[in-house]
C-alpha cells in the first residue's frame, strides 16, 4: 500500500508528521466529539519510541495532548501558530489583542442569529463550522472572507465544512520546516500524513525534501501517495508499530 521501504532503504532514519482530525481521528457532528481510538494511540506510542513523530493540526495544544494523553508528543497547533518544540519549549505566533477582540465580537454577533453554526475560539484563530448546516457554506465564506481582506493578520483556511480565519504567518509546511531543523527531526526524512487543505502545504515541504507526503480520502492533492480512510491510517499504524516490536531493544 505505502512503500516505506523505499525510504528506509536510503538508510535515513524517518520523521512522522499526522494530522488529527480526519486522519487519526475520524470526524464528528461537532468538534468536541472527535477522539483518537486507544488502538491508534498505543501504535502511535511504540512509533514515537522508535522515530521522531509530531503531530500537526488545526486545533489548539492544549486540546491535542488531550487527544493523545498519556503521550504527550511535539506538536503544532492551530495549523501552525502555537507549537511546542522537541525540549517542551512553547512558541506562539502573537496577534493584537483589541483586533481579535473585535473580530471575536464581530462573528458572535452574525452567528447569534444561526444557532445551527459554531464559532471555536482558538488562541489566535476562529473556526466557523458549517457542518450542522452545510446550505449555509456561501454565507460563513462570505462573513469570513470579508474579515480576512479587511485584516490582513489573518488567512482564511477552508477546511472540511470549516472556514477558519488563522494568523497569517502560520502554516502546517512552517511547523513541518521548524521541526525539521530541531532534533531529532533534523537529518530525518520527513513523513507527513494529513486529509484536508490545511495539509497540502505540509505536503508540499515534505516532498521537497523527498519525504513522502500521504493524503487522507479523496480530493486533489500534491501528495504522492494515498490512504483510503481513517481506518486505513490506523491499520498501516498499527503493522509499522508491529514491524517494529523486534527492533525497540537495538534502537533504544
Ligand atoms: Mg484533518
Amino acid at each position: 500500500m505505502i512503500d516505506l521501504d523505499s525510504l528506509t532503504s536510503s538508510g535515513q532514519p524517518l520523521a512522522f508528521f499526522f494530522d488529527l482530525d480526519g486522519t487519526l481521528a475520524e470526524l464528528q457532528p461537532r468538534p468536541e466529539q472527535v477522539f483518537i481510538p486507544a488502538e491508534t494511540l498505543a501504535a502511535l506510542e511504540q512509533l514515537a519510541r522508535r522515530y521522531a513523530v509530531a503531530v500537526v493540526s488545526g486545533r489548539p495544544l492544549a486540546e491535542i495532548d488531550g487527544f493523545t494523553a498519556p503521550l504527550r508528543l511535539p506538536a503544532a497547533g492551530v495549523h501552525g501558530a502555537e507549537w511546542r518544540d522537541p525540549q517542551g519549549e512553547l512558541h506562539r505566533v502573537t496577534l493584537d489583542g483589541e483586533v481579535l477582540a473585535q473580530v471575536g465580537q464581530r462573528l458572535e454577533a452574525v452567528l447569534g442569529d444561526h444557532p445551527d453554526l459554531l464559532l471555536e475560539r482558538k488562541s489566535v484563530a476562529f473556526a466557523l463550522h458549517y457542518r450542522q448546516a452545510p446550505e449555509k457554506e456561501a454565507l460563513v465564506h462570505e462573513l469570513a472572507a470579508g474579515i480576512a481582506a479587511e485584516h490582513p493578520e489573518f488567512k482564511l483556511q477552508p477546511g472540511k465544512c470549516v472556514f477558519e480565519l488563522k494568523p497569517a504567518a502560520a502554516s502546517k509546511g512552517e511547523a513541518v520546516a521548524r521541526f525539521m531543523e530541531l532534533r531529532p527531526f533534523a537529518g530525518c526524512l520527513p513523513v507527513f500524513v494529513g486529509d484536508d487543505r490545511t495539509d497540502e502545504e505540509g505536503f508540499a515541504v515534505v516532498n521537497a525534501r523527498g519525504g513522502l507526503s500521504v493524503k487522507v480520502g479523496e480530493g486533489e492533492t500534491v501528495a504522492r501517495a494515498r490512504l483510503p480512510s481513517v481506518v486505513a491510517v490506523a491499520r498501516w499504524l498499527q503493522d509499522l508499530s508491529r514491524d517494529l516490536a523486534p527492533h525497540y531493544k537495538q534502537g533504544d
